[in-house]
C-alpha cells in the first residue's frame, strides 16, 4: 500500500529541530498510545542528537488498557527514556511532564540552569490540544486533518522549566508498512494520502483477530467471535456495509462508505479501546522488513553483476 506524506512539511520541521535542540535538554516525544511504535520518528533519535526522551502515549483514553503497562514498561527499560500515559482528560497535565524531565535530568533546576524542553509529535497525536491544556489559551489550532502547521513557541511550565513547540513532524519513510496502514487508519495521514477501503480491510484484519468482541458489539453482527475472525478481510467489510445499510442502488454495497464508518468508529473510540500493536509484534514486522530490504539489495547486487557481465561479452 502506497501512503503519499508530505516531504515539504517534514523539511520544515527537521530544520526547525536541528536549530533549537542545541539547547534543549529533554525531549518529549508525543505517541499515539494505540499505536505506541508506528507513531514514533524512527530519525528522532538522530534528529535530536540522542537527547533523554520522555515518551508520552497520548489518548491513553482510547488504547486498551492492559496493553498500554507493556509498551510503558518496554520505553522504561530503554537507557535516556521515561515513559508515562496520558489523555486530554487530564486538565493538569504539566506536573507529570515536569516530573518526567526531572527524572531524565536531574541537574537542570533553577533559573541559572533551568530546564529547555521540545515538544515534538507526530500530526493528529493530541499535540496542539496539550499545548491548549498546558498554556492554557485557546491558542494552537486543533483539527482531525492532518498537517495544520504551527509556528515554533514557548511555552513557561514553571520559573524553571521552558517548554518548545515545534510543527508537526512526518516520517522520510516508512519502515515498516503495518505502521503506515496503523498511522492513516488514526488519521495520522492527510485524507487524500491513501486508499480508505484498503486501510480499513487491513484494520479490520488486525481487530478480528484480537478485538472480535468489540466487532460483534459495535456492528452488530450476531455470529460467534471465531466465526468473525474466520471471515476475509473483504467478507467482514461486506458483511459491515449490509449491517450499515451502505447499499447503493441496484443493492451493490458501497464499500467506501463502509470503509470511512470504520475508520471514524476507530477514531472516536466508538469501536472500544483498542491497541494496534505489541512491542513484540512491532519488533517481528520489523525484523521481516529488514529481511526484505536485505534481499531486495542482494537481487540489485545481482542484476548489477549480470549487467556488468553482459557489458563486458558486448564489448569484446
Ligand atoms: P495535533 O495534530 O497533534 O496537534 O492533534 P490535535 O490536538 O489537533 O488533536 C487531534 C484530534 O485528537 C482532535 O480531534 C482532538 O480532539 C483529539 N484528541 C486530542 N487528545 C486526545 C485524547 O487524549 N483523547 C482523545 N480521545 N482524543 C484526543
Amino acid at each position: 500500500m502506497s501512503i503519499q506524506w508530505f516531504p515539504g512539511h517534514m523539511h520544515l520541521t527537521r530544520k526547525a529541530i536541528g536549530q533549537r535542540i542545541k539547547d534543549i535538554d529533554v525531549v518529549i516525544e508525543l505517541l499515539d498510545a494505540r499505536l505506541p511504535a508506528s507513531s514514533a520518528n524512527p530519525l528522532l533519535a538522530e534528529l535530536t542528537e540522542g537527547r533523554p526522551t520522555l515518551k508520552v502515549l497520548n489518548k491513553q483514553d482510547l488504547a486498551d488498557a492492559a496493553r498500554t503497562p507493556a509498551w510503558l514498561d518496554w520505553y522504561n527499560a530503554r537507557p535516556g527514556t521515561r515513559a508515562i500515559a496520558l489523555d486530554a482528560s487530564d486538565t493538569a497535565p504539566a506536573r507529570r511532564l515536569i516530573e518526567g524531565c526531572r527524572q531524565l535530568a536531574p541537574t537542570r533546576r533553577g533559573m541559572a540552569r533551568p530546564m529547555r524542553v521540545l515538544i515534538v509529535g507526530v500530526p493528529n497525536v493530541g499535540k496542539s490540544t496539550l499545548i491548549n491544556t498546558l498554556s492554557a489559551r485557546r491558542e494552537a489550532r486543533t483539527g482531525d486533518e492532518a498537517g495544520i502547521t504551527r509556528q515554533e513557541q514557548r511555552i513557561v511550565l514553571d520559573d524553571d522549566f521552558y517548554l518548545w513547540d515545534t510543527p508537526g513532524m512526518l516520517w522520510p519513510r516508512i519502515v515498516v508498512p503495518e505502521s503506515g496502514e496503523r498511522l492513516a487508519a488514526s488519521g495520522a495521514v492527510g485524507r487524500n494520502a491513501y486508499d480508505e477501503e484498503e486501510v480499513a480491510m487491513a484494520l479490520l484484519a488486525y481487530l478480528k483477530q484480537h478485538y472480535a468482541a468489540l466487532l460483534v458489539a459495535r456492528y452488530k453482527l450476531a455470529r460467534p467471535e471465531a466465526e468473525i475472525a474466520a471471515l476475509h478481510d473483504d467478507e467482514l467489510l461486506d458483511l459491515i456495509a449490509r449491517k450499515r445499510g451502505a447499499v447503493m442502488s441496484g443493492g451493490r454495497l458501497n464499500l467506501q462508505k463502509a470503509a470511512e464508518i470504520v475508520l471514524t468508529d476507530l477514531r472516536s473510540g466508538s469501536i472500544g479501546r483498542v491497541t494496534l500493536e505489541t512491542p513484540d509484534e512491532y519488533a517481528a514486522w520489523l525484523a521481516a522488513a529488514h529481511e526484505r530490504e536485505a534481499e531486495r539489495a542482494e537481487r540489485r547486487a545481482e542484476q548489477r553483476k549480470r549487467d556488468e557481465r553482459r557489458a563486458r561479452r558486448t564489448g569484446e
